[in-house]
């Protein structure tokens, strides 16, 4: 058996430099290298006649040399190489620039593969740089893997090196699933779909490899999932009534509900009149109002003389949601009160004990309540705010502070509903799907760098209109490695030039909670007037006297986590931009930003994200703390999620997974990927 866990510099032909390059894409043990699947497969099927080939065609042909002209140049000097292969079936060249040495790897006579884009030009076939390799005895047809690469790593040598791993031994892995699952399911075994999704013989087989780990991946995550919340079938909780009052509360709003608002508003008061345990998620884009929505929840638990909690992610996101809510409670006799971090600990343990007496109806803080020494007297509604901030774990902490209460938990990041399902297990979903009358459009413009000027001459005139704008940047400090605007970087360059003489904060991550929230709560005050940050304003902050979003390398930021952050502006009265400064390298940025553009529904942005880029953005251990998916994509693969689904949920059921000897090894497996993307959660 292979040694996984030693450093890639093990395998031959495998010296310090390359590992320290690979080291750059996360391929630091044998196994990351096995586990780093292709990007793409090509095709070298080189049978094809040269007269079926068409402009645009990428192809593998095989061919003699005819001719080697090595005395071109281009009208604009470029050298240029011809390498002309002849066959039974036509002529087709090969063509290089500036590389006046490569005509040295031909020689007249000898047979060749070369692989790439066909262009034709006056009827005479070409690929320009084409791979090529020399035709030895008995070559077929291949499959050849394409790996995403850094500098100075090629594809030769990766394929070399993985095929070095796959050559040393036959037993790779030992096998992870029960022989009767594989059996079931019709599944390769490990070690062969390992060796064929490197090296696939045919296109069938490849579809088997992908298959295979793709099942893998997929059940390890819904086990996971299934096994984190172990709970499948509904306890028994709370039967609370409809209080009297509600319907006055509900209709001395200061508006009028949506008709979505109302519909969930029903869907809740169900759970809550039932005597099984509401677990329900709330899924709303930014701004369809899922709060007013919570408040009412609240307000039914209390009125049914039960205590409840409401758990925000931030220190100022929870002084949002107790202001709100001392406002809109005003008048019926309820008792609310913050719990914060930053209060003095005499200030804290009064809290504690008034809760603890049951003194307190309703109790809004941070994960400052889920510590152990905060006790209630009689928990009936727990909701959590943000749930993509929480690990599966805190929330759970939150919910055994009392007996079987009611659990209702927010998310303004939409996923499409059949995939929720999968996601969320076993939580019941709602949706809000429509926006309150009247909301303006926050206009959405993608720029280059190029026009940084003009966009905060813009920002200096809204400023000067009175109105605030945020600055937004993917990273905290310089690094070297990669050319990313940087936070700090950022407003040192907007003090100093771009916004000389407006007052200028700065937030991110790194800063100390008080410190933190110090500068929020300055700029929502109006005391300064540009707040340049990471994405620590992401959540919920709420300043409408905002109306600039100014986001600096925006390609690196998720689709969703964009149109969240342009949620941040458009909450007043004033007209709102969204500026997405983004270098457009590639056709996926550049499809990206005009989805962002273009749409401003949550759900299609989060659809779309998925077509396009599977699954690792958004379902990374950042938006939701799940592992990241190597191969499977949610989109494509529903028809395996659904299978996996329910063989986790009969695992888990019927306790197999807990104990049984078979499936040791998948539940270890399982076990580790979600502690370590439990401990990365951030809150
Ligand atoms: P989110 O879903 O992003 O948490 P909020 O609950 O913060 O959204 O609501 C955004 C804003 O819309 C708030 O100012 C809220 O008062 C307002 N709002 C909510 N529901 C309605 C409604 N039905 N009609 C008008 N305004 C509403
Ligand atoms: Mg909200």
């Amino acid at each position: 058996m292979l040694e996984l866990e030693k450093p890639v510099q093990t395998i031959k032909g495998i010296g310090p430099k390359t590992s320290e390059m690979m080291n750059r894409i996360d391929i630091f043990s044998i196994k990351d290298l096995l586990m780093h699947f292709p990007r793409k497969y090509e095709d070298w099927n080189f049978t094809k006649p040269v007269s079926s080939l068409s402009d645009g065609d990428e192809t593998a042909v095989r061919g003699r040399v005819y001719l080697i002209d090595n005395s071109k140049y281009t009208s604009g000097g470029k050298h240029i190489t011809r390498v002309l292969l002849k066959n039974d079936t036509g002529f087709i060249s090969g063509v290089w620039f500036n590389q006046k040495y490569i005509g040295k790897n031909f020689k007249p006579g000898e047979e060749y593969i070369f692989y790439g884009r066909v262009s034709c030009i006056y009827g005479d076939k070409q690929i320009i740089n084409p791979e090529y390799e020399k035709v030895c005895r008995d070559m077929k047809n291949r499959i050849v893997p394409v790996y995403s690469l850094t500098k100075n790593l090629s594809q030769k040598l990766i394929r070399n090196a993985i095929l070095n791993i796959l050559n040393s031994d036959e037993n790779i892995m030992d096998e992870i699933m029960p022989s009767d699952i594989l059996k079931r399911y019709g599944l390769t075994g490990i070690n062969q779909a390992l060796s064929n999704i490197h090296f696939p013989g045919s296109f069938h087989e490849l579809n088997e490899a992908q298959k295979r780990l793709k099942f893998d991946e997929l059940l390890i995550l819904q086990l996971g999932l299934m096994m984190e919340r172990n709970k499948i079938e509904g306890y028994k909780g709370i039967s609370f009534k409809i209080s009297k009052e509600l319907k006055n509360f509900i209709s001395a709003l200061p508006f009028q509900l949506t008709n979505a608002q109302k519909r969930v508003v029903n869907e809740i008061l169900n759970d809550m009149k039932s005597d099984k345990q509401m677990n329900r998620l709330i899924q709303g884009d930014v701004g369809s109002g899922k709060t007013v929505v919570a408040q009412i929840a609240l307000f039914n638990a209390v009125k049914n003389g039960y205590q409840a909690a409401f758990m925000a992610p931030t220190e100022i996101l929870a002084m949002q949601h107790f202001e709100s809510l001392v406002s809109l409670f005003a008048g019926y006799d309820i008792c609310i009160k913050l719990l914060s971090g930053s209060q003095s600990k005499n200030k804290k343990d009064e809290i504690k004990y008034e809760l603890k007496a049951g003194k307190i109806d309703i109790i809004v803080g941070t994960h400052a309540l889920i510590e152990n020494d905060v006790e209630f007297r009689n928990l009936g509604l727990v909701i959590t705010d943000e749930q993509h901030r929480f690990g599966v774990r805190q929330r759970a902490l939150l919910n055994q502070k009392g007996d079987k209460p009611d659990i209702l938990v927010m998310t303004a990041t939409p996923i499409p509903r059949t995939m929720a399902l999968f996601i969320y297990g076993d939580l019941d979903v709602s949706i809000i799907d429509e926006l309150p009358p009247g909301r303006k459009k926050v206009e959405t413009y993608v720029v280059s760098p190029a026009m940084r000027r003009r966009i905060y001459n813009f920002v200096k005139s809204e400023v000067q209109k009175g109105r605030q704008a945020y600055v937004v940047c993917p990273i905290i400090d310089d690094s070297d490695t990669l050319d990313i605007e940087s936070a700090i970087n950022t407003a040192e360059k907007l003090k100093k030039d771009y916004l000389k003489g407006i007052r200028i904060g700065l937030v991110h991550g790194r800063l100390k909670s008080e410190d933190k929230d110090d500068m929020l709560l300055k700029f929502k005050n109006g005391e300064i007037d540009v707040l340049v940050s990471t994405t620590v304003i992401e959540v919920g902050i709420d300043v409408p006297n905002a109306s600039v979003i100014v986001v600096e390398s925006a390609d690196r930021f998720g689709l969703s986590e964009l149109h969240q952050l342009r949620g941040r502006v458009g909450r007043g009265k004033y007209k709102s931009y969204c500026i997405l400064i983004a270098d457009m390298e590639n056709e996926i940025s550049k499809e990206r930003m005009k989805i962002i553009s273009k749409t401003s529904d949550g759900f299609k942005i989060s659809e779309k994200d998925l077509r396009l880029r599977g699954t690792g953005e958004f379902f990374g251990v950042r938006q939701h703390g799940l592992p990241e998916l190597k191969i499977a994509n949610l989109f494509e693969d529903i028809n395996i999620l659904r299978e996996t689904n329910k063989l986790a949920r009969e695992l888990v059921k019927s306790g197999r997974i807990y104990y049984d000897e078979e499936y040791s090894m998948l539940r270890n497996i399982t076990g580790n990927k979600f502690k370590i993307c439990d401990n990365s959660i951030t809150l």
